[in-house]
């Protein structure tokens, strides 16, 4: 027997709401807006509740299930950072308001603006990116504008690694950049003969994801930034994912010229369902004048002896706007109460844990998957999904299964050059428990796999709809209740 939906539940005149009594003069609704062909059901509040309440469990989310979705860091973000978002002091101002009245404001974004600096090791930071790939477009057009401004116009060409995030290829074609893919070698690092075969004048620059996206930190990252220096380019480092490294090690000290953080991911903002996120760029000295603006500084002229005065300024030869008004400023008050509520020595335990809890699960799996860069992992790591003894069993059909034990599947076929890639990020706030019930529901698939790899093709067999076109579910999704 099936639970009635609330469409089956409608009973003519049944009503849920009572509306106020008019306290208006009555007047007719122009006719054009009036249909009669709108059959919503008619059922009681409790009804609509239900329904809705319903709906909201189907979802999964990392406050109910582990979600360990490679690259996409998601670490369960403490209530307190949506505490802080909801003040009223924040929520109830304007971004026109003149910015005397809102220094409380800028000083939250000024402080998030030398955290970044602090934890990247750079110079100059905007806060302007609506998010990651936001951010690298915003990185490029910087990197871009510095040859320019310097009179050299021939360069036209970024090389990124084919471990790097798919967004890396595609902001860069935004800007109107040629881009070359560089192989990696056998350990997963960036193949340093096919760079320097590559670094010449036409180089604005690499993009390095750098742990990339095997969760592998690149063991050449000094020799890399010596080529790409040495032929005049920029170091870019996509840093979306900083929770391997944050207040372990600065990126800008490695010799990264250009950098972009996702605050919706290491610094904990809710994201997975399409935004808003935050995407800031931290530069070495020699970009800081090309940063987007404006940006927050402190002006001594106006500051009283104790207390600093705010202010918004452009840079000098600024690449112009990114972004309306001042950035997501939600998003920045969350990082900020994140990262503030962890402090230093914080930071640096949550990436410890990311890289142990990573290393752990890698150490539990490794024997039954097979893992095709043998190397100690950063905060994440990528099996194969395919068996030796069940060939016809596919990384799909052991994502679909994990539904069934209710966890949230692993990025998969991602990165591409790993053959059926599972690729797995615990984050450090799972607890070893937690770890153990996902390793032992993927051992049990295992083997599930060898011995009936038929309930593995047909999975998920608990989800109200089973297994869909993924493509044609997000681009033509089928929204109409039908009998
Ligand atoms: C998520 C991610 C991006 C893109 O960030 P968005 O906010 O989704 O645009 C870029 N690079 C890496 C390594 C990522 O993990």
């Amino acid at each position: 027997m099936k639970e009635p939906l609330i469409y089956e539940l409608s009973v003519t005149g049944r009503e849920g709401v009572k509306p106020p009594a008019l306290d208006v003069p009555e007047s007719d609704l122009p006719q054009e807006l009036l249909r009669d062909d709108l059959p919503l059901p008619e059922v009681s509040e409790v009804d609509v509740i239900r329904h809705f309440h319903h709906l909201s469990h189907k979802n999964f989310s990392v406050d109910s299930v582990m979600y360990p979705l490679g690259s996409c860091t998601m670490k369960y973000n403490p209530k307190v950072n949506e505490v802080a978002a909801r003040l009223p002091g924040f929520t109830g101002i304007h971004p026109m308001q003149d910015e005397e009245t809102v220094q409380g404001a800028l000083y939250i974004m000024h402080t998030l603006q030398e955290d970044i600096k602090a934890i990247g090791g750079f110079a100059g930071v905007t806060l302007q990116p609506a998010a990651g790939a936001h951010g690298e477009l915003t990185g490029v057009l910087i990197m871009r504008k510095y040859h320019l401004d310097r009179g050299d116009t021939k360069r036209d060409t970024i090389l990124i690694p084919d471990s790097a995030h798919g967004t890396n290829p595609a902001s860069s074609s935004m800007s109107g950049l040629h881009v070359v893919q560089l192989p990696s070698d056998a350990r997963g690092n960036v193949d340093l003969d096919e760079l320097r075969k590559v670094a010449n004048d036409r180089v604005v620059g690499l993009m390095l994801t750098n742990p990339n996206t095997l969760g592998l930190f690149d063991e050449h990252v000094e020799e890399i930034a010596e080529i790409v220096h040495g032929c005049g380019g920029l170091l870019y480092g996509d840093g979306a994912n900083m929770n391997a490294l944050m207040g372990i090690m600065r990126p800008g000290d490695l010799g990264i010229d250009v950098m972009h953080f996702n605050l919706h991911k290491t610094f904990s903002t809710p994201h997975g369902g399409g935004g808003p996120g935050s995407g800031p760029v931290g530069v070495a000295e020699h970009l800081v004048d090309f940063l987007p603006g404006p940006i927050v500084t402190i002006d001594p002229a106006l500051s009283e002896e104790e207390l600093p005065y705010y202010t918004l300024k452009m840079p000098a030869k600024s690449i112009g706007r990114v972004k309306s008004f001042w950035g997501h400023f939600g998003v920045i008050v969350r990082a900020y109460t994140y990262i503030h509520m962890l402090g230093t020595a914080g930071l640096r335990r949550a990436a410890e844990h990311a890289v142990l809890n990573a290393n752990y699960m890698l150490s539990r799996l490794r024997d039954v998957y097979p893992l095709p860069y043998d190397r100690i992992c950063k905060h994440e790591f990528v099996l194969e999904g395919h068996l030796p003894d069940a060939p016809d069993v596919h990384a799909l059909d052991i994502a679909k299964r994990l539904i069934d034990y209710g966890v949230h599947p692993p990025t998969n076929y991602f990165p591409l050059i790993v053959h059926e890639a599972l690729m797995i990020e615990p984050t450090e706030t799972e607890s070893k428990q937690a770890m153990d019930y996902y390793c032992d529901v993927l051992l049990k698939i295992a083997e599930e796999a060898k011995t009936d790899p038929q309930l593995l093709h047909d999975a998920p067999h608990e989800t109200p709809v089973r297994r869909l076109d993924e493509v044609k579910a997000a681009r033509k999704p089928h929204l109409r209740y039908e009998h």
